[in-house]
């Protein structure tokens, strides 16, 4: 396909405000774009690579105005493009009111140009353009984005200048605004999803399936049209190439319990997303972050978890957190230290080491796993890692979980009480707090579902007068813990729920030196205290229930802080109760 077609079209698509009319616009594209649909449908999007390559054209703004600029004659300098910009507010619009062709030069030819290209030549040229090809274009770029080390500037304007050169001005448009990311004619992932639909016959759900498997717009858009449906049904994930991570939405434990009756529950750690891809075959272990970009040299201590402890094909998911030097997490910002580090990685990694912890696995065993439930892939995450443990030959089955270096740990439990306790386990080993997930949920590339939930942090919280404890057991056997919370009710106290959770060790013994002054009463483990102290409290709910004097009990309370600078006079009240249910 012509490239001045192509232009053509993307105004025409640029004009229509009716999403449905884009689609048919992008339809009639596709089925029009013959050997070039893989460039057609990337450069529609304003992408030069498929979604999965994380190449860039490295080329800034004013490398790309300078080109503009020499293409545009002798008396057209950057400056000029710049005020036009400032001037006309978008770069599409300043390369078209340009006449290009005919400067002379090294770019000329090494753009493909020839002596004669965009039409008449010298000074005059007319930029007709008309004979420069998609393909062309695309493999300009692909060589402007190679061009690396000294002289690659130059090398980069050189070979946009060609491409300007033998621009008309709606090839102009739509070329500097592919070049700057600018595309903006409306064409979103869903409208191509769709146009390739519509084009080719096939079902939406099998051209998105294809999209998740490959990340790849323009050989989803092939395959569609020659191979028609098995061939869509037949793409599979490929170890090398990122998949879109799967999101999650914050959420409640009691949304997860009412909807799933039994939840997944794991730690959240406080990292970076990654995807590890290893092939012992071709020796490669690439790891992506989230946007899937390419930071495995940043990353050099997950390579070596991949060559130490796999041994077979596997794309997993999961996160890297900074570790100190007894192993305990770190804050994110220690990973941010390293994560996108491209110098230096060696120094960087003395000052802050990292490790990888897995949640998911997407493949293994040269099978897909995308479309199995999350307690499989688990299960095939268990049996990826646990072979390096299991060295001895011993039954792998009673390794214990915790034992398995990188293992992500998943529960699954209907019982509150239980994830509140893995949620304290999580705080306690320092990490954010825990994800809830639908144990019998399928794995979504880029989605931001409602089956993976990040629990919500406490939007309200309530400060409360503590009215009792109860001593600890084990190691925890000098430490009050599970308080009693009370509100104000008129003169009197009335009790509201009983926190435990949220308090480390650490804290616990603050709190046992803070309250026990203030013991009236104790009986067995239990004690009862002097109204002395506030607590502020999160919880995720307030419900009218008999368990408590108030007539309300907190779902989920969480300890957050002592209120050294409120009496019990000044704690929240039952009318505050009241009035946070009706909301
Ligand atoms: P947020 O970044 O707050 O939207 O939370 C979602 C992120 O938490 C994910 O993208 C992961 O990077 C991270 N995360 C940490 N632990 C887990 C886990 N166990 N499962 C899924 N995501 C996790």
């Amino acid at each position: 396909m012509k490239f001045a077609t192509f232009a053509d079209r993307a105004g025409t698509i640029d004009a229509e405000p009716a999403d449905l009319e884009i689609v048919a616009h992008v339809r009639e594209l596709l089925a029009d774009a013959g050997d070039e649909i893989e460039i057609v449908a990337r450069f529609a999007q304003g992408r030069v690579f498929p979604a999965w390559d994380s190449t860039t054209l490295d080329i800034g703004p004013s490398a790309c105005y300078e080109a503009i600029a020499r293409a545009a004659g002798t008396n057209v300098s950057s400056n000029d493009v710049e005020e036009r910009l400032a001037e006309v507010g978008e770069i599409g619009d300043v390369a078209a009111r340009y006449d290009f062709g005919g400067q002379q030069g090294l770019g000329a030819f090494t753009g493909g140009g020839t002596d004669d290209s965009g039409a008449g030549g010298g000074t005059g040229g007319n930029g007709t353009g008309g004979d420069l090809t998609v393909r062309e274009v695309a493999e300009t770029l692909a060589d402007l984005a190679a061009a690396e080390g000294s002289g690659s500037h130059d090398r980069k304007v050189d070979l946009l200048f060609g491409l300007f050169n033998r621009c008309s001005s709606e090839e102009a448009r739509y070329l500097a605004r592919l070049v700057l990311s600018e595309m903006r004619i409306g064409v979103g992932e869903g409208t191509v999803r769709d146009a390739i639909a519509a084009a080719f016959d096939v079902p939406k759900e099998r051209v998105e399936r294809a999209l998740q498997v490959s990340n790849d717009y323009g050989r989803v858009a092939r395959i569609a049209r020659d191979e028609g449906v098995d061939g869509l049904d037949a793409m599979e994930l490929d170890v090398g190439r990122p998949v879109q991570a799967m999101l999650a939405q914050a959420g409640t434990v009691t949304d997860a319990l009412e909807e799933w009756e039994t939840a997944g529950v794991e730690w959240k750690y406080d990292g970076a997303r990654v995807q590890l891809h290893y092939d012992p075959g071709d020796g490669e272990t690439r790891v992506f972050s989230r946007n899937m970009e390419d930071v495995t040299d940043a990353l050099p201590e997950v390579v070596e978890f991949a060559d130490e402890r796999l041994e077979s094909p596997v794309i997993l998911d999961g996160e890297v957190v900074a570790i100190d030097e007894d192993g305990s997490p770190l804050p994110f910002q220690e990973v941010l230290k390293r994560f996108r580090r491209k110098h230096d990685v060696a120094k960087a990694r003395e000052d802050v080491s990292v490790r990888p912890v897995f949640f998911d696995c997407l493949h293994a065993g040269g099978e897909d796993l995308l479309e199995e439930p999350l307690t499989t892939r688990h299960d095939r995450l268990r049996s990826v890692l646990v072979d390096a443990v299991d060295e001895t030959g011993s039954d792998a089955a009673a390794i214990d979980d915790e034992d398995i270096e990188g293992l992500s740990l998943l529960w699954r439990t209907d019982d509150p009480d239980e994830i509140e306790s893995i949620d304290a386990d999580a705080l306690e080993a320092g990490h954010e707090g825990i994800m809830l997930k639908n144990p019998e949920s399928t794995y979504s590339p880029g989605r931001r579902g409602k089956h993976w939930r990040k629990r919500k942090p406490d939007v309200e919280t309530l400060d409360c007068v503590v009215t009792g404890a109860e001593w600890g057991e084990g190691r925890r056997a000098t430490f009050l813990g599970t308080f009693e919370l009370s509100v104000r009710a008129g003169e009197d106290l009335e009790t509201v729920g009983k926190v435990a959770t949220g308090i480390t060790d650490e804290k616990l013994e603050e709190l046992t030196d803070l309250l026990e002054p203030h013991i009236e009463a104790e009986e067995g483990q239990e004690v009862d205290l002097e109204p002395a102290v506030v607590f502020e409290v999160g919880y995720e709910e307030i419900q009218s229930s008999p368990t408590y004097s108030s007539g309300y009990a907190l779902r989920f309370p969480r300890f957050q802080a002592v209120r050294p600078d409120k009496e019990p006079a000044n704690a929240d009240s039952i009318e505050r109760l009241e009035r946070l249910q009706g909301q």
